[in-house]
């Protein structure tokens, strides 16, 4: 085998709560993550020429400011000295959307390595791997549903959630990570997130009944910002959804549907062309230890 393709789906977060700030100046988190059926795709080629990664986005760093590009760099520094690759993403996942598009890129690339140079790795190895890249990183490489902590690298997995419709609304809006927290500490937005009932409700494997209790704690900082937040979620709910939230810091927003018709009618018939709009069901795990 000298090449391999890799499925690298999105997150959304079902629940965001932020607890204080950790000594390493790192807020802590506490969230519920939830991998979606939007996917980039990778394709990994055996070569002898070191790492080269090429992207369908234009203005996508190809050098190891792309979070792809820096996990071979990681893995074969460790693992597989003088290693060579070459990467190409196809990009479905709108960048900078809060649906940490790099981070799932890069979680496909440590897995994608590890088997397609026969590497031999387990999950705690490949999870170190993960915790050295990013946040998000290691919840990408399992999926499904989890509640995370700490920086958001702690994983507890959590059983997968029965499928789900959604819509996925992105507005053509760039809201900087950092702006957002910097925000966020100084509004403090007053909510009450029952992490432990909502926890219990998927451990137990119930329908979700969702009410004000799945939020997300930079939702009205983001929607501070920009108005297309709270807009959106009008639309969406107009549109049929049952319930709506941004997901991460934004700016996408997400509206739970009753059905796949009603997902993919929302997105044929949504007012604002400027938005992307996905129709997506949730993901089960795909990788077991
Ligand atoms: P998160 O939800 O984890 O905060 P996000 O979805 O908001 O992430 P990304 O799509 O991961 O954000 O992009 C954030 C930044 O990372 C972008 O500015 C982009 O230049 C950089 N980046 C590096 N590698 C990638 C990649 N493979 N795909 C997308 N963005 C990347």
């Amino acid at each position: 085998m000298d090449q391999i393709a890799v499925r690298a789906p999105a997150k959304i977060n079902l629940a965001l709560d932020i607890k204080g700030l950790q000594a390493d100046g790192y807020h802590q988190l506490e969230t519920i993550m939830q991998s979606v059926s939007l996917c980039d795709h990778i394709y990994l080629k055996k070569t002898n020429r070191g790492i080269k990664l090429t992207n369908s986005v234009p203005g996508l760093p190809e050098d190891n400011h792309n979070l792809a590009y820096r996990a071979a760099e990681l893995i074969f520094n460790q693992y597989y000295r003088n290693g060579s690759i070459e990467i190409h993403i196809d990009k479905k996942i709108p960048v900078a959307a809060g649906l940490a598009g790099g981070s799932t890129d890069s979680a496909a690339v440590i897995k994608g390595i590890n088997l397609l140079f026969g590497l031999g790795l387990d999950y705690p190895q490949l999870l170190e791997l993960a915790r050295a890249i990013g946040s998000d990183v290691p919840f990408c490489l399992k999926g499904g549903t989890a509640f995370a902590y700490g920086r958001g690298d702690q994983l507890v997995q959590l059983p997968d959630l029965k499928k789900t419709w959604l819509v996925l609304v992105t507005p053509p809006k760039e809201v900087l990570t950092a702006v957002v927290y910097q925000q966020y500490d100084l509004i403090k937005p007053e909510l009450t997130i029952p992490m432990e009932d909502l926890k219990g409700i998927i451990k137990n494997g119930q329908n979700i009944y969702w009410n004000e209790g799945w939020n997300n704690v930079l939702e009205p900082v983001t929607a501070g910002l920009i108005g297309d937040i709270t807009e959106i979620k009008e639309m969406l709910k107009e549109m049929g959804a049952i319930f709506t939230m941004m997901s991460g810091s934004g700016p996408t927003v997400f509206g739970v549907m009753p059905d796949r018709e009603q997902a993919e009618q929302a997105c044929q018939k949504w007012p604002r062309s400027t938005d992307s709009v996905f129709p997506v069901y949730t993901y089960k795990q795909d990788f077991r230890e």
